[in-house]
Order: C-alpha cells, then sequence, then structure tokens
C-alpha cells in the first residue's frame, strides 16, 4: 500500500511515522508513505502556496493550481477514470464525513491514497469538487491543519493491513471491532479472546501485573482463570463502558439476550 501526502509542512510527518507499528510497516516494505511539499509546485518567488477569498472575510485559502500540478505529478488517474478500489484521493476537511472504523477498514484494501491537508480557512473548493473522491473529517473540531488528522488516518489504516501486528487478532478484537467477531470461539488451546467480539462495542478495561497496586487490586473475576467468568466479566465491562461513554453505539449494533439482561442490570432496572 502506498500514501501520498501533499502538506505545505513535510517535515512534519518526521516523528509519527517514526515509532513502533508504523515504522515496522514502512521498514518491512508493507507501507509507503511519501510526502510532498505543496510550495515545489508554486511557479512564483516567494513560492505562494495561498490567496485572500473571493467574496472576502477572514484568512487565506489554499490555491487549486499548484494542488493540480502537484497531484498532475504523482500520476493519480483523473477522477473520473478512478478505479476508487485501487486509488482514492482524501480532502481533509471539517466540514467532512466523519472518520470511522470501517472507513479505514476500507481504506485499508486500497492500493494507493492521497491525502490533500489543507491549512489556513482551507482548500479552493474546485479542488474538491475536480480532484478529490472523500472529504473527510477526523472529529467535530476545527484543526490548524490537516497534518495531524493525516497521521491520525495513516496510522488507523496501516495496523490494519495484514503482517502490521505482531498478532493479527488484535486489531480484530478492539472497540468499534467487526460484528462479526463477537462470536468467535476461544482458540481451542489458549486463554479467552483478549476482547470478547467488540461486536461494536467499546473495549473493556485491561489490568497487568501487578495484581496490587497501591492497594487497588485487580478485578476477581480476571484472577481465577476461569475462562467463562472472564468472559462475561468482558463482556459486560465493555457494555458498561459503552454505556457510559458512548451510549449512542448500542443503538446501531445487534446484542444478544445476554447482554440485554446485562445492560438492564446496568441501567438499574433489577
Ligand atoms: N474554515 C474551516 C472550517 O471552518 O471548517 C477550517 C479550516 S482549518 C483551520 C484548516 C485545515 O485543517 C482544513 O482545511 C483541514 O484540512 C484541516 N482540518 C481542520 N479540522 C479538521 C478536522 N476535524 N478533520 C480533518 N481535517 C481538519
Amino acid at each position: 500500500m502506498r500514501f501520498d501526502i501533499i502538506t505545505i509542512f513535510p517535515d512534519f510527518f518526521a516523528g509519527p511515522f517514526d515509532y513502533g507499528i508504523l515504522k515496522r510497516a514502512r521498514t518491512t516494505g508493507l507501507v509507503e508513505i511519501a510526502t510532498h511539499d505543496l510550495r515545489s509546485f508554486t511557479h512564483d518567488r516567494h513560492r505562494t502556496v495561498d490567496d485572500r477569498p473571493f467574496g472576502g472575510g477572514e484568512g487565506m485559502v489554499l490555491k487549486a493550481q499548484p494542488i493540480y500540478d502537484a497531484m498532475q505529478s504523482l500520476n493519480i488517474s483523473p477522477k473520473g477514470e478512478r478505479d476508487k478500489s485501487r486509488e482514492t484521493v482524501i480532502l481533509l476537511s471539517a466540514q467532512g464525513q466523519p472518520f470511522t472504523q470501517s472507513l479505514a477498514q476500507e481504506l485499508s484494501t486500497t492500493e494507493r491514497v492521497l491525502i490533500l491537508c489543507g491549512r489556513y480557512e482551507g482548500v479552493d473548493e474546485r479542488v474538491n469538487e475536480l480532484l478529490c473522491d472523500r472529504e473527510i473529517s477526523i472529529g467535530d473540531y476545527v484543526l490548524s491543519g490537516g497534518e495531524l488528522a493525516a497521521a491520525v488516518i495513516v496510522d488507523a489504516v496501516v495496523r490494519l493491513l495484514p503482517g502490521a501486528l505482531g498478532n493479527p487478532d488484535s486489531s480484530r478484537f478492539e472497540s468499534f471491532g467487526a460484528d462479526e467477531v463477537a462470536d468467535l470461539p476461544d482458540s481451542a488451546d489458549g486463554p479467552p479472546r483478549s476482547t470478547y467480539g467488540s461486536g461494536g462495542l467499546l473495549d473493556y478495561p485491561h489490568y497487568t501485573r501487578p495484581a496490587d497496586f497501591m492497594g487497588m487490586m485487580i478485578p476477581e473475576a480476571l484472577s481465577g482463570g476461569n475462562h467463562e467468568v472472564i468472559r462475561r466479566w468482558r463482556r459486560r465491562m465493555a457494555l458498561k463502558k459503552t454505556l457510559e461513554n458512548r451510549p449512542d453505539l448500542l443503538e446501531r449494533i445487534e446484542i444478544t439476550d445476554e447482554d440485554r439482561e446485562i445492560l438492564a442490570e446496568l441501567r438499574g432496572f433489577h
């Protein structure tokens, strides 16, 4: 898989892509990430990438021409001829569609992803219309630029590439995990799965040694080695976290009769 990132701050990415899973994925050739300095595609002495907005108002807007030229240099197919399962162009924008785990999954099966980082008041809208397939936001807040958002997307996608994680199951049993994992059985020889299929829920809390930290003991359910007790506890805690922090997720997922019982208890209906 290859990412191309167009930005006015290419050096910004030296940090985020040089650690942990991302670094390993780059070193082993699982992913190639190229950053492109938008200013290299300007033709004036001041390397101007922005201009005042038509209609007046605050701030500056990234000009269309340097972005167009940058994309031409990258040999991305024209928008109309693009096979989006192979290559896609993303405009980062606070006005975009929300970035989710399922979008990360979808992008992880795409061979080439080009990401355009906005700055200032944003990007001339004709760039969006002419060149981009998706306008994506990483959350309901405004960043100073698209670079942090690009790093977030690359990180979330790369860890889903087969071979990126030490244990391939890790990404299947996390918060927001795919629905179908909810019913996956334990591996025959191992301990219980780390998450009892998130099935679209948030992950449950994790603990490691020591069992007693400043007088705070780990939950009893986790210490006895009884797989069924552990499974129930994890499912209950995943439901509790979700109920407390993201009750909206509960509207969107399929829950079992057992889940319904637990939720009623958690809501104090028992
Ligand atoms: N005027 C814009 C608005 O009100 O929606 C905000 C522009 S913001 C200061 C500059 C750039 O940061 C945007 O063009 C975009 O690339 C990036 N950006 C800001 N917030 C973002 C978000 N939530 N998700 C993705 N990119 C974002």
